[in-house]
């Protein structure tokens, strides 16, 4: 079985469980598993912040993070299409009272920053007061530009607004763009990692951020039951992830391109795009069908439009794929 439908799907390795296995514990409510304590402390030094908080999701890191910079009545510029926005259910205005201001990602994955500076409220009681501006790295699998997320911070900085980083494929981010961890978060005043995509940690996220931000989290974090006890065993997942499972997400980017040119070679080079682990292919539905249902016999699960690699597919795979694409006849 090969399963691209994302790269939440991975299992556990045999190194992970061991980890799992050996894992220290202690009730993390009241701030004593020391696993949890050594995920939180070497995510926040990887990032070069202060402080970490670890979560249950990346939704609840997101949520946690938006009623952290955020009060009722408050409100975050953010991409249409972004995760933050259009797939944590509407949590930040439902639980926080947090109005989103969406605006239409650019082809590169960036929100264009006049019509961001556009988009901040003046300081006038018809309006909602503009807080935050929340970014995405990668988003859809594109990593953005250090530049950007310097000016990104100017930005904020001129008009005195916070800065959020949804970095659910965060290092893949650092991977790709071959741009340190500390320098690809050092614009953001909070940074979401999800241990649970790439990396391959079975579940989990961590935020990152200063130490007062984390202590505010912290308390919203158990106010909406992501208080955990004994989360040790799967904090020792995620710490594993961090320590052996960063530099190989280049597999993945790598594995990613070779299936984009064997689906380049065989519908063209508009049929498909690549970036860092996803492959986006491009076909009319009735093709994209009878592609699916072709890998769908060779036990490849693909979702529509997007190929996810990771973790758990390796090179072998990867053959068999451009074999199979390769086989593929497009029509009768
Ligand atoms: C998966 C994902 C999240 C949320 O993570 P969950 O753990 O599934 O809640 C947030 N942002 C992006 C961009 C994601 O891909």
């Amino acid at each position: 079985m090969i399963d691209l439908r994302s790269d939440t799907v991975t299992r556990p390795t045999a190194g992970m469980r061991e980890a799992i296995a050996r894992a220290d514990v202690g009730d993390d409510v009241y701030g004593e598993d020391p696993t949890v304590n050594a995920l939180e402390t070497a995510g926040a030094a990887m990032l070069d912040k202060e402080a970490g908080l670890y979560v249950p999701s990346g939704t609840q890191s997101n949520l946690l993070a938006l009623l952290s910079h955020c009060g009722r009545g408050d409100e975050y510029i953010v991409g249409q299409a972004a995760h933050t926005y259009r797939f944590e259910g509407g949590g930040a205005a439902a639980l926080g009272g947090i109005q989103p201001q969406p605006l239409e990602f650019e082809a590169d994955g960036t929100l264009d920053l006049d019509r961001v500076t556009a988009n901040i409220k003046p300081d006038d009681f018809h309006f909602a007061v503009t807080r935050l501006l929340c970014l995405e790295n990668t988003t859809g699998g594109k990593a953005l530009p250090l530049s950007y997320l310097t000016d990104a911070r100017a930005l904020c900085n001129r008009h005195r607004i916070g800065l959020h980083l949804d970095g659910a494929r965060f290092f893949n981010a650092v991977v790709a763009t071959g741009v340190s961890a500390e320098t690809l978060a050092e614009p953001f005043d909070s940074v979401s990692v999800c241990l649970s995509k790439g990396l391959g940690a079975p579940v989990g996220s961590l935020l990152i951020g200063t130490e007062a931000f984390i202590a505010s989290a912290r308390r919203w974090r158990k106010m909406v039951g992501g208080g955990m006890r004994q989360a040790g065993v799967i904090a020792a997942a995620g710490l594993y992830a961090l320590e052996h499972h960063v530099e190989r997400l280049a597999d993945d980017h790598r594995h990613a391109a070779a299936v984009a040119a064997a689906v380049a070679d065989k519908f063209g080079d508009d049929a498909v795009a690549h970036d860092t682990n996803m492959v986006h292919v491009h076909l009319p539905e009735t093709a994209y069908a009878r592609l699916r249902d072709h890998l769908q016999q060779h036990g490849v699960t693909v979702r529509r439009p997007r190929w996810v690699f990771h973790l758990d597919i390796d090179d072998s795979d990867v053959d068999l794929l451009i074999t199979m694409i390769e086989s593929f006849t497009p029509a009768e």
